[in-house]
């Protein structure tokens, strides 16, 4: 057991302040990092101290390891948060912060080195009876050879790379005569990304859905699993709308996943937070993906259905207290659904947009969480993922928590960069989305850009008519007024001015 009295968040924007909040509600002082980039950032302003590390580029700042250390050295520092991204999932960062005598919160270096690499992530989980995509236990390097591997595993097959992260160096083979070209993209891709090319073969499983299970660990070999979320709404393999529960499950189906996520954590000894990704197909049979060793982006929607604050948890392990959470006592209290508010363009191909944000306005009321890094007139940098907001709802049911979404979404507003807003109340309100009959190809066949513009046509077209209505002294018909009151929270300025 080892108190932490002072915390420094080696990461930027939202997941910063979402630490530095939990830490700050426990006592804990914080210490926030930042580049040149971020000298009027939030979560610089929000800590008790801050310390610029380096220029802009991430490379000479949030991912400088030991500048960090050294800055822990300094201001009397005892522990590390590494949020997610960057230093997160860094297993030679873990063991440098403990021989610097300081606490890693988050797992150790081995976890992190086992579950970092996909296929040695599946060879541990291996000694445990968990259900796996078929493919190849080993890395493939020779062409010919892995050609022969997927014609037995049966197309179509994806090529993935061991290394690989955040969708990066993926590539589908639907037959034989593209695998050659496919095999050659995703090496490369691996390469040029991860710095490791190495690549296996995979079952590519029809109509999937991406269920995974967070789990706990404490130093002394208690685990439990909090449920799942479903991140099935996905574009280039990168989650943008997620839920918990999920739609599809059955209570028998979550158990036994959950067991399963508990024992691929045991099987690399693991302690922290964490989560472990299957991929279900129709059948509702799961299979093991991968394990990540940190916090989630979408970890608030386990934090809402079943009040726990995982941060505070991570905390507590770090410091070497046993778990108190007990797996029998853990309950789903309600629904929750969470966007990735991003400043991309969704008309665009989803270009990133960034710039000055003109107009910010969150919305607010019960059950909304905003989790962001941002105040009205900062800039968004281009240097980093352009996230600028993780939007949540909380409610009672699946649909309560999709109009909540909706109208949060309706009273949101952000001027002066383009956002994936109104792509995700498209999503919200789509028929496949609403009856949870969806799968990871959702955007691929249901989205294009022009549903968007005929949208906004559409709600121009209609404040034009409640205007004329309006005008003409005809709003107080039930048809009317209704129109009127979809009008004033879609564009409520514009409502305003016309009493
Ligand atoms: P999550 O896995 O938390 O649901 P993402 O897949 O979007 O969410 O990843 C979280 C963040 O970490 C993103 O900013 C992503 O770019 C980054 N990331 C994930 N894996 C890697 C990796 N292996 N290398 C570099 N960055 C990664
Ligand atoms: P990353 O490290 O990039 O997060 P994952 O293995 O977690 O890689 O896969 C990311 C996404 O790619 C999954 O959520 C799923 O949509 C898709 N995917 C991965 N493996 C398969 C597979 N075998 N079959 C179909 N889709 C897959
Ligand atoms: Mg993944």
């Amino acid at each position: 057991m080892r108190k932490i009295n002072k915390l420094l968040v080696a990461n930027r924007g939202e997941i910063a302040l979402r630490v530095m909040r939990t830490a700050r509600e426990m006592g804990i002082k914080t210490v926030a990092v930042y580049s040149e980039a971020d000298r009027n950032a939030l979560h610089v302003r929000y800590a008790d101290e801050a310390v610029c590390i380096g220029p802009a580029a991430s490379s000479e700042s949030y991912l400088r390891g030991d500048k960090i250390i050294d800055v822990c050295k300094k201001l009397g520092v005892d522990a590390i948060h590494p949020g997610y991204g960057f230093l997160s999932e860094n297993a030679k960062f873990s063991q440098m912060v403990k021989d610097a005598g300081l606490i890693f919160v988050g797992p150790s270096a081995e976890s992190i080195e086992i579950m970092g690499d996909k296929l040695s992530a599946k060879r541990a989980a291996a000694k445990y009876n968990i259900p796996m995509v078929p493919g190849t236990p080993d890395a493939v390097t020779d062409r010919a050879e892995a050609k022969v591997i997927a014609g037995q595993i049966g197309y179509p097959v994806l090529i993935k790379a061991s290394a690989g992260g955040g969708g990066k160096g993926m590539r589908i083979v639907e037959n034989e005569v593209e695998f050659d070209e496919q095999m050659e993209r995703a090496v490369s891709e691996a390469i040029s990304a991860f710095g490791d090319g190495a690549v296996f073969v995979e079952k590519y499983v029809a109509s999937p859905r991406h269920i995974e299970i967070q789990v706990l660990g404490d130093q002394h070999g208690n685990t439990i699993y909090l449920f799942e979320r479903e991140c099935s709404v996905q574009r280039r393999h990168q989650k943008v709308v997620e839920e918990a529960p999920s739609s599809c499950l059955t209570p028998e189906i979550r158990e036994a996943m959950g067991k399963c996520a508990v024992d691929v954590a045991r099987s690399c000894g693991y302690y922290g937070a964490g989560t472990v990704e299957f991929i279900v197909d129709d059948k509702l049979n799961f299979y093991f993906l991968e394990m990540n060793t940190r916090l989630q982006v979408e970890h608030p929607v386990t934090e809402m259905i079943t009040g726990v604050d995982l941060v505070r948890q991570m905390i507590y392990i770090a410091e070497g207290q046993e778990l108190q959470l007990k797996q029998e006592e853990l309950e789903i209290n309600g629904h929750a659904m969470e966007i990735r508010v991003y400043a991309e363009d969704p008309t665009n191909n989803f270009l990133p947009d960034v710039g000055n944000l003109k107009t910010y306005v969150r919305p607010q009321g019960n059950g909304v969480r905003v989790d962001d890094g941002f105040e009205q007139g900062m800039d968004i940098p281009i240097y980093y993922d352009p996230m600028i907001a993780k939007l949540i709802t909380h409610a009672a049911t699946r649909q309560e928590s999709i109009d909540k979404m909706v109208r949060a979404i309706d009273e949101y507003e952000i001027s002066g960069v383009q956002t994936t807003l109104a792509f995700c109340r498209f999503v919200m309100l789509h028929e496949a989305f609403t009856s949870g009959n969806f799968d990871t190809h959702f955007v691929k066949h249901y989205f294009t850009p022009e549903v968007l513009k005929k949208e906004a046509d559409k709600d121009e077209t209609e404040i034009a008519a409640a205007l004329v209505a309006y005008l003409m002294g005809q709003a107080k018909q039930p048809t009317s007024a209704t129109t009127m009151a979809s009008v004033a929270t879609k564009s409520k300025w514009k409502a305003n001015r016309v009493k």
